[in-house]
C-alpha cells in the first residue's frame, strides 16, 4: 500500500514467525520463549509485535517497566508478562491491577514489595557477576529469606549474562562462571526445600553462544527482530536470522547545489563541483542518529545516495547526482531493501542493515532501534 506518511516502519510479521520458529527449532524440549518487548519492542512497536507473537503461541513477555506491562494488558496480550526492572513503591498497585509478574531486585526490595500487603507475583533475580540487578549469588541466606514473605508468589529465580555475546576466552570462562553459580544456587535452594520455581539465564547471545545451556526459559531480544547487536559477531550456533523492521521515508525537494556552494545547519559540507542534493523528510527526531551526519548513505531506486551535511530534527540532505531518475516523492530507505524495479523482482538491489549503521555510529543495533521515535507510524506488511 502507497504510505503518505513523512517517514515510517515496516514490519515484516513474517520475518518475525520465521524468525521465532528458527529459535524454536534450536530449544530443548520444554524451554520456553519469554521475548523481550520492552521499549517499544526495540522500536518495533510493542503492541504489533506483543500481538503477532501472541498469535505464533508465545504466552510468556518481557518488559522493562510497569507501564510498559501495563499496556500490553490494555492491549488484550494475556499470559505471564515479567517487569524487568525496578517499580517505585508508589507504582505497586499498577503490578496487582494488571497481573504483573515484579522482578524481586534484592533482597531489601523483596521486604519493600511485601510490605504492599496484596499478593504479587515475582521473579527473583540474582547477581552472578554482572553486578546490576539481584541479589549477590553468594548471598544464600538472604535469598532464602525472600521465601518467608507470604504475600510473594514466587514463580521464577533468574540472572543475567553480561559478556555473552564474546567469544574472548576470558569472557567465556566469565559467562561459564556464572551458569555455575546459577545452578549452584538453585541447587543450594532445592536443598533447602525451596522450589517449584521456573529459571531463566539467557538473553539473545546466552542462546546462540551456549545453546547447550538449557532452562524453562530463555529471554530473547535483539535476535528475535532478526538483528545482530553488532556486525562482527559469529555465534556458534548460526541461525539463518531475517530483519522484522524497515525505516522509509521520502525526497521532498531536488535541487542544484553549485561548487563552492555549502548545505545544512553549520554549513558543514561543501560541494566540489555541481551536485543534485534532496532533501528527506526524516530526522534524528525520527530516530536517525544526529552523530551519522556527513557518514552514513540512504538508498533511492536501489543506489546508494550519500548523507551530506548534519542530519536536522525532521529533515537530511543526501547526495543524489549518481541517481538522475530521482525525483520528489520517491521513496527512500534507511534501513531495508531498495530495488530499482518496483516489484523488486528483476531490479538492481542494496541493503542497508541497521547493524550497518551502528557500526559507522560506533553504537550496537539495540541502541538504533529502540532509539526510533514514537512519529513514524509502524505499518504491518500483509503479504
Ligand atoms: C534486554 C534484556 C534481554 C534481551 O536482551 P537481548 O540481548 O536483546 O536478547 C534479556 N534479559 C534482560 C534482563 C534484559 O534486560
Amino acid at each position: 500500500m502507497y504510505q503518505k506518511s513523512r517517514a515510517w516502519i515496516e514490519l515484516n510479521m513474517d520475518n518475525l514467525s520465521h524468525n521465532v520458529n528458527q529459535i524454536k527449532k534450536n530449544l530443548s524440549p520444554g524451554c520456553k520463549l519469554m521475548p523481550a518487548v520492552k521499549a517499544n519492542a526495540y522500536g518495533h512497536g510493542m503492541i504489533p509485535i506483543s500481538k503477532a507473537l501472541a498469535k505464533m503461541g508465545i504466552t510468556d513477555f518481557c518488559v522493562a517497566s510497569a507501564t510498559e506491562g501495563a499496556m500490553l494488558r490494555k492491549a488484550g496480550i494475556e499470559g505471564q508478562i515479567l517487569v524487568l526492572g525496578y517499580t517505585h513503591p508508589k507504582a505497586f498497585p499498577q503490578l496487582a491491577r494488571y497481573d504483573l509478574t515484579q522482578t524481586v531486585v534484592d533482597a531489601c526490595y523483596a521486604g519493600i514489595l511485601a510490605g504492599y500487603g496484596k499478593p504479587i507475583k515475582v521473579h527473583v533475580s540474582v547477581d552472578t557477576g554482572m553486578r546490576r540487578l539481584g541479589e549477590r549469588s553468594d548471598h544464600l541466606s538472604s535469598i532464602l529469606s525472600i521465601w518467608n514473605y507470604k504475600t510473594l508468589s514466587i514463580t521464577g529465580l533468574f540472572s543475567h549474562l553480561c559478556v555473552a555475546d564474546s567469544a574472548d576466552p576470558l569472557d567465556v570462562q566469565f559467562t561459564l562462571m556464572q551458569f555455575q553459580r546459577f545452578d549452584a544456587i538453585v541447587d543450594a535452594l532445592h536443598q533447602k526445600g525451596v522450589g517449584g520455581f521456573h529459571t531463566h539465564i539467557q538473553s539473545s547471545y546466552g542462546f546462540l553462544n551456549y545453546p547447550e545451556y538449557t532452562y524453562d526459559y530463555i529471554r530473547p531480544g535483539i535476535v528475535l527482530y532478526g538483528c545482530q547487536s553488532q556486525p562482527e559477531l559469529c555465534p556458534r550456533l548460526e541461525l539463518s536470522l531475517r530483519p522484522v523492521l524497515s525505516l522509509k521515508s521520502r525526497l521532498e525537494t531536488i535541487k542544484w547545489l553549485l561548487p563552492g556552494e555549502s548545505a545544512g545547519y553549520g554549513l558543514t559540507y561543501t560541494a566540489d563541483r555541481p551536485l543534485m542534493i534532496g532533501a528527506v523528510s526524516i530526522g534524528y527526531a525520527d530516530g536517525i542518529p544526529r552523530s551519522l551526519s556527513g557518514k552514513g548513505y540512504v538508498l533511492i531506486h536501489g543506489k546508494k545516495a550519500p548523507i551530506i551535511g548534519r542530519i536536522c530534527m525532521d529533515q537530511l540532505l543526501c547526495d543524489v547526482t549518481e541517481i538522475p531518475d530521482a525525483a520528489p516523492m520517491d521513496e527512500v530507505v534507511l534501513i531495508g531493501t531498495s530495488c530499482s524495479d518496483k516489484q523488486e523482482q528483476c531490479g538492481r538491489k542494496e541493503m542497508i542493515r541497521v547493524e550497518d549503521l551502528a557500526a559507522l555510529c560506533g553504537t550496537i543495533s539495540n541502541e538504533i532501534l529502540s532509539c526510533l521515535g514514537s512519529r513514524p507510524p509502524r505499518v504491518i506488511l500483509s503479504p
